[in-house]
């Protein structure tokens, strides 16, 4: 057994117990609700306790109100999400005592933050379960607690947590996550993520290509390799690197297409470009969360790159890539932000171009350093920039849109529509363009080929081609 993974006898006692709850749930009907905020990390995190809930002997509920067991899985990267979660918590009061076998349950890594657990346990004692995010695994043994009329607190600091072949409710059925690794060493300044989800560990690479063995044999195309920083990946076991672990998933028949995400910047190694470049199945979209065009904002927020080292990297990815498809992660007002580190960032997004930008106010974070700087962004000039470089961003995008007419590309359909002018399916191109055509819901989960016609805000517009 490799550190951090859950041993394999205690995950067969957390199945035993999913077995004897099952037994017991046998011909009732009882159904889950859970509602997941934040990032892909928890999105997946939702899909196990799906998973776990499903062989317990539960179905997804149409809704909350037709739900026997409500679980929300918390995300705490931004200043609002608590009142959110609290708020969303608060209003279940009416339907607990309405229908009091109600079981309702908080996690993830709002509740990894112990100060935070503790008051939303206080303010809302008639929540039954409240978890942090190295428990999950436990769920079973926790949830038979519940059952049996106990009220259930874990959080632990324990990040031996990588449990293995959990029982997992996929959201596709054509394109899903793999997560990599788990947990951060980075500690930027303004992140509590390494502070919830505990340091850096990688799966083996062997349970990784395992994994993808199956998926790709049940028919998944599109696989997404997930992790805060897979850039950093480090098998534990066989010392495999990100770019090794790309070549093993790019060997496997059935998968299509590989992405990844998250890139830190300066973990960005000339191989893992080559392998992007080289292995025909790995997408030419990269995710570099840049965070700020200021290389003296960049060393305040500890991102250990500068401006210039950045617009290097972009350099030599389209030096090797020319059609690659680049998006990033932005932060506005940073504490100590001025105009010039402001015009810093336009500047880096104009000589960029990104594909798109996740674009943020920064939020204090109770925890982090960044939290502690005394010259905070007045709200107004946090908004005023986030506008100005949201309009920078759009103009950036739709000039390079139109370098895509006539080109001819395949598109993995995603979902359907209805439009004003008809029905249109929808997906993205092998980089991460979404592409509108024609089409209706038989070609959900197909590659079909596309030639761009015309663009729209965001997005490109299509038709087949035969
Ligand atoms: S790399 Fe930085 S921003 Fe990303 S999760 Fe780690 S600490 Fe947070």
């Amino acid at each position: 057994m490799l550190k951090h993974e859950v041993s394999k006898a205690e995950l067969l006692r957390q199945k035993s117990i999913l077995k004897s709850i099952y037994d017991a749930n046998y011909g009732h009907d009882y159904r889950y609700h859970i509602e997941s905020y934040g990032c892909q990390m928890n999105n997946h995190d939702s899909e196990r306790i799906a998973g776990m809930l499903n062989e317990a002997g539960y179905r997804p509920a149409d809704s909350k109100n037709d739900a026997d067991i409500i679980i929300f899985n918390t995300c705490c990267v931004r200043e609002h999400a608590e009142l959110r979660v609290f708020g969303n918590v608060g209003a279940l009061k009416a339907l607990k005592d309405e229908k009091p076998f109600l079981i309702i349950g908080v996690c993830g890594c709002m509740m990894q933050q112990e100060q935070v657990a503790k008051k939303l346990s206080k303010r809302y004692p008639f929540v039954d379960l409240i978890f942090g995010t190295h428990e999950l695994f436990r769920l079973p043994e926790m949830l038979e607690s519940v059952l049996s009329g106990d009220h259930v607190f874990r959080i632990s600091g324990s990040d031996a947590d990588i449990a293995e072949d959990l029982p997992i409710m996929r959201n596709s059925t054509f394109s899903t996550n793999v997560n990599i690794m788990f947990g951060c060493n980075n500690f930027c300044t303004y992140c509590i993520v390494p502070y919830v989800r505990g340091r850096e560990r990688s799966r083996s690479a062997e349970n990784i290509v395992g994994e993808v063995k199956k998926l790709a044999a049940a028919g998944y195309l599109e696989i997404t390799l997930l992790g805060q920083n897979v850039n950093s990946y480090n098998a534990p076991d066989s010392g495999i690197k990100f770019p090794g672990l790309l070549a093993l998933v790019n060997d496997i028949d059935g998968v299509k297409r590989i992405r990844f995400m998250t890139s830190h910047p300066k973990d960005l190694s000339d191989e893992l470009i080559y392998a992007m470049r080289d292995l025909d199945k790995v997408c030419h979209h990269i995710h570099l969360p840049v965070q700020s065009g200021s290389s003296r904002i960049l060393r305040e927020m500890n991102r250990r790159y500068t401006r210039e080292d950045y617009l290097r990297l972009i350099d030599k990815l389209r030096a090797n890539m020319p059609d690659i498809d680049i998006t990033t992660d932005i932060i506005v007002g940073f504490p100590g932000e001025t105009d010039a580190d402001f015009e810093d960032t336009i500047s880096l997004v104009d000589e960029v171009g990104y594909c798109a930008a996740y674009t943020f106010m920064y939020s204090q974070r109770e925890g982090t350093i960044a939290a502690k700087i005394p010259d905070q962004i007045p709200p107004e000039i946090k908004k005023e920039r986030l506008h100005a470089l949201n309009a920078k961003v759009a103009s950036k995008l739709s000039i390079a849109s139109k370098n895509y007419i006539n080109k001819i590309g395949e598109v993995l359909v995603e979902g359907c529509d209805q439009k004003p002018g008809g029905m249109m399916v929808y997906g993205k191109m092998n980089g991460f363009r979404t592409v509108f055509f024609p089409g209706d819901e038989s070609l959900i989960g197909k590659m079909i080929h596309v030639k761009i016609i015309d663009t729209l805000n965001t997005s490109l517009v299509g038709q087949m081609v035969k």
